[in-house]
């Protein structure tokens, strides 16, 4: 019999369908970086930090613009098996799903012949992990001064004991029907990154579609607030 994970109305959580779970950025939090940023969503705990633009002589480097790299990576110890520390074929798609989900925000221009890294560091995974290191590594560029056409956010949806239901948690992402991810700039009218696991009608995405780019209005907000609160303190500070 299918896990019952939504129980009158209420997810294993407590959540409602449409509710986020808890979410806090902070930014700056890597002096060695150029930009940094740290996330809790849900149980995922997240550090991102972003070095460069730097100047780069390699064979094949792009003259017109800066190259963007990123290694998203799960330390060991962020499941509850022991994680085997060899860099697996999930953490290389998904670092370059992120580097993709960000490149089009960049104005990548301003930077030829130069390298930008970010590194992406899970201390602890829930589900989405994916999702919460888009949202965070967005508000690192901007904390490097990387000009951007707009932050970009992340959340996934998906159905849920035949529920759509957004920002999944570690179960629902692993025992529910669907699990998409999807990342915007909102400002733009853009979707940079669209996933799908599982299966899903055309109407039940289009339902789900909307409610991520709800979740994401609120996201921004957060993402906002964190960049406000670490430049107004700034500002004081002189
Ligand atoms: P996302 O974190 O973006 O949802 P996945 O759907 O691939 O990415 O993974 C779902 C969750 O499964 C992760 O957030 C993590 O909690 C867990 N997970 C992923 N890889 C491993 C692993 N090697 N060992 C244990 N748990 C893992």
């Amino acid at each position: 019999m299918e896990n019952q994970l939504i129980i009158n109305g209420k997810r294993s959580d407590g959540r409602g369908p449409t509710d986020l779970r808890p979410l806090k950025i902070d930014v700056g939090i890597i002096k060695n970086a150029a930009g940094s940023s740290y996330i809790e969503h849900g149980k995922n705990k997240i550090i991102v930090a972003i070095y460069g633009p730097k100047d780069s002589h390699r064979y094949g480097m792009n003259l017109e613009k800066a190259t963007l790299r990123c290694r998203y990576h799960m330390s060991p110890f962020s499941t509850e098996e022991r994680k085997n520390p060899q860099p697996s074929r999930r953490e290389i798609e998904i670092s370059k799903v992120i580097r993709d989900a960000l490149e089009p925000s960049l104005i990548l221009e301003n930077f030829p012949k130069t390298m930008i890294d970010i590194f992406v560091e899970v201390l602890q995974s829930d589900g989405g992990s994916r999702s919460a290191s888009i949202t965070a590594a967005s508000v690192a560029l901007a904390d490097a001064g990387i000009p951007m056409k707009d932050l970009v956010e992340a959340v996934a949806v998906g159905k849920v004991n035949g529920t759509l239901v957004v920002d999944l948690n570690d179960i629902e992402d692993k025992e529910g029907e669907a699990d998409m991810p999807v990342a915007f700039m909102l400002n733009e009218n853009k979707i940079t990154l669209l996933q799908m696991d599982g299966k899903m009608t055309v109407e039940e995405f289009k339902a789900g579609l909307m409610m991520a780019m709800e979740a994401a209005k609120k996201i921004k907000e957060i993402q906002k607030e964190a960049l406000l609160k670490k430049y107004s303190h700034d500002e004081n500070k002189k």
